[in-house]
């Protein structure tokens, strides 16, 4: 299995190295002809106008757009998560992949909280909670009957999304030990899930 990440920007590395502890092949993807070879890809957390615009600068958004469409599992965090999303509520300087049926509020924990770590729960990735870190994150704020949600904050948010090979979270599990979500990522890609 080999899985790609993009490395326009952002916390790219961290993935790579998650991949690795499970012993996964993984690339840092930034030319056209790297997607070609991939079982899935993941689209980091970062700057989401910056890495839209890299994307763009480096003709790979539409490529993306059409491999995601066309069944390649995508998994985007936080920047990747708003990428992802075909609606982004609150500023048009993002162009999106748009491939999830979700509309999407950037930076939506305001100044004070505007980082912080919480323990989610997480049906789908079994009892134990999982610490999420979230930094300057976005939120989902609609879903469509084709998303399934998998994980909410207490207060009701929605954190956490799936729709079919399409995988998205508003925080970052590659900041952390835990390799569930990776894994479930993983399991997608491998039909398992
Ligand atoms: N605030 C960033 C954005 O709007 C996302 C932050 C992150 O990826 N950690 O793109």
């Amino acid at each position: 299995m080999r899985i790609g990440v993009l490395a326009a920007q952002g916390a790219f590395a961290e993935h790579i190295a998650t991949l690795h502890k499970l012993q996964v092949e993984a690339l840092p993807v930034r030319l056209l002809q790297e997607l070609r070879v991939l079982d899935g890809l993941i689209v980091p957390g970062g700057e989401s106008t910056s890495i839209s615009h890299l994307m763009l600068a480096y003709n790979l958004m539409s490529e993306i757009r059409s491999l995601a469409k066309s069944g390649l599992p995508v998994f985007g965090t936080c920047a990747g998560m708003i990428l992802l999303a075909n609606k982004i509520s609150d500023s048009d300087e993002v162009e999106p992949i748009g491939v999830m049926d979700i509309t999407v509020r950037r930076n939506a924990f305001g100044r004070q909280v505007d980082s912080f770590e919480t323990e989610l729960k997480i049906p789908a990735l079994g009892e134990k909670p999982f610490p999420a870190v979230f930094i300057r994150a976005p939120l989902i704020e609609q879903a469509s009957s084709e998303v399934e949600i998998l994980a909410r904050l207490a207060d009701g948010t929605i954190v956490a999304a799936r729709q079919g090979k399409l995988l998205a979270s508003a925080f970052h599990p590659e900041l952390t030990n835990d390799l569930r979500f990776h894994q479930y990522f993983l399991d997608i890609v491998a039909g398992h899930q």
